[in-house]
């Protein structure tokens, strides 16, 4: 398989010291056959590779790594720059009813879609949303919107078949206005294939709602065809965002890479099931990680590159163990340590159930950037204090908390809850004894 003879390279690059025009060739070539055999299309993988070249040969080899493994993780890096950055949600900036037009071909899966979002946007942003279908063309379609969005728990605005799709939608949105609806959601027609007629009328379709977001609906599964199929719409209208369905089939999602290129436009969201439940926001890092199947070498490199250091974490669990004091400055160390190892929401993923009393699982990624987000802080904080001030926090009284919260830029309270959550973080470490410190820390370099 392509993972196997990607870590056959890596393996013969290990005599390797550099990077050279003549391994990243060697390179180039299997990324090249994994990115079509994941079913990119090939103008798009031609242009990624020239990327990843340029990057390639100005890059270095550190530590213990060879070429191969370097090269891997920059094509990787490369793939996830590609498909997006961060992740993001349904912009639903409007003046309500915020509009979402759904687009898409015949069973790419617009109406499981629209049902999942009302879903989602109902359960994580506490929104009234309303559906409606303007599919007039298939019998069952109006049908099955109905039934979806009321498993959404959604409301949704009656059509039939004997309508036509602009006064359908124009009836659902004054409904919308009129009962204060925060969302509509509009499902469409799809065509077996590209159509004009199709085209014109969700095109007159957009012209009418002004949709915030205009979402292509396309099916990960569709390989190649994807390309096309993407081209045409972003012709037809000014796309805002793209949801992946079907990534819970066994198509290795090359989809993904080409439908972004051609469109520009952010995947936002993955179907990962036909139920309700199967949306998930679109990680681009994690699919990078399935395109080219080398999450090993990957996570290897980071660790590597980012100097994850062990030795210090010794250290310190050390200090703890003998009993000296834990100060701030342990605890700025340990703060930067775990950004190294994979950022906050990599922390909690890895940290002991016990720590966390089990809650991980109900984190969102909110909460996760909140975290990011007080992390940065707290060095912030810590870093306004005098090396005297780290080591005994004890001196922090009245004044000098004033002085530090102003160098950082925060409030007084703020340098309070942090000398709190360092007085919990010594507590635990004393009843962790620094050995699950140690272990802590080594499940969370990997
Ligand atoms: P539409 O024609 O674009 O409205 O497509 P539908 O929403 O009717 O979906 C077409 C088919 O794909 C249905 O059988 C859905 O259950 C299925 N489907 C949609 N999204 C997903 C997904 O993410 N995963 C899986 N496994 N099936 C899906
Ligand atoms: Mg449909």
């Amino acid at each position: 398989t392509l993972t196997e003879r990607l870590s056959r390279l890596v393996k013969t690059m290990r005599g390797q010291a550099r990077i050279t025009e003549d391994n990243v060739q060697e390179m180039m070539r299997e990324v090249r056959m994994a990115l079509l055999e994941a079913d990119v299309a090939l103008p798009v993988v031609r242009d990624f590779i020239a990327r990843v070249k340029e990057k390639a040969l100005g890059a270095e080899v550190v530590g213990s790594l060879n070429p191969g493994q370097v090269l891997v993780s920059i094509v990787n890096r490369e793939l996830a720059a590609t498909m997006g950055e961060g992740v993001s949600d349904i912009n639903l900036a409007a003046q309500p009813p915020a509009v979402i037009l759904m687009a898409g071909l015949q069973g790419a899966g617009k109406t499981t879609t629209t049902a999942k979002l009302a879903k989602h946007l109902i359960e994580k942003r506490k929104k009234k949303v309303l559906t409606v279908s303007a599919d007039v063309y298939r019998p069952a379609a109006i049908e099955q919107l109905k039934l979806v969005t009321r498993q959404a728990g959604a409301e949704w605005f009656p059509s039939t078949k004997d309508d036509q799709p602009l006064a359908i939608a124009q009836a659902a949105l004054d409904y919308a206005r009129k009962h204060y609806m925060d969302v509509l959601l509009v499902d469409t027609a799809g065509r077996l294939a590209i159509d004009e007629a199709m085209m014109r009328e969700i095109a007159e379709l957009h012209g009418a709602l002004k949709p915030v977001e205009t979402l292509f609906v396309v099916d990960a599964m569709q390989g190649q065809d994807a390309v096309n199929t993407a081209k045409a719409f972003r012709e037809a209208l000014p796309l805002t965002g793209i949801v992946l369905t079907k990534m819970d089939g066994d198509s290795r999602g090359g989809a993904a890479l080409s439908v972004r290129q051609v469109t520009g436009a952010p995947i936002k969201f993955a179907g990962t099931s036909e139920k309700i439940d199967g949306l998930e926001v679109f990680d681009a890092e994690r699919h990078a990680g399935r395109i080219l199947g080398m999450g090993d070498i990957v996570a290897l490199v980071e660790q590597v590159t980012q100097g994850v250091d062990m030795a210090a974490a010794q250290k310190l669990a050390d200090k703890v163990k003998s009993g000296d004091g834990f100060d701030l400055e342990d605890f700025l160390s340990q703060l930067s340590q775990m950004k190294k190892m994979g950022g906050i929401s990599g922390l909690v993923d890895k940290l002991p159930s016990q720590l966390t009393g089990g809650r991980t699982a109900q984190l969102g990624q909110a909460d996760m950037d909140r975290a990011e987000r007080d992390v940065r802080r707290m060095e912030g904080i810590i870093f306004s204090m005098t090396p005297q001030e780290r080591r005994k926090p004890e001196l922090l009284k009245a004044s000098r908390k004033r002085r530090i919260a102003a160098g950082a830029g925060v409030q007084v309270q703020d340098v309070n809850r942090l000398l709190n959550q360092f007085e919990q973080m010594r507590d635990m470490m004393k009843k962790m004894k620094g050995g699950g410190l140690m272990k802590m820390m080594r499940r969370m370099g990997g």
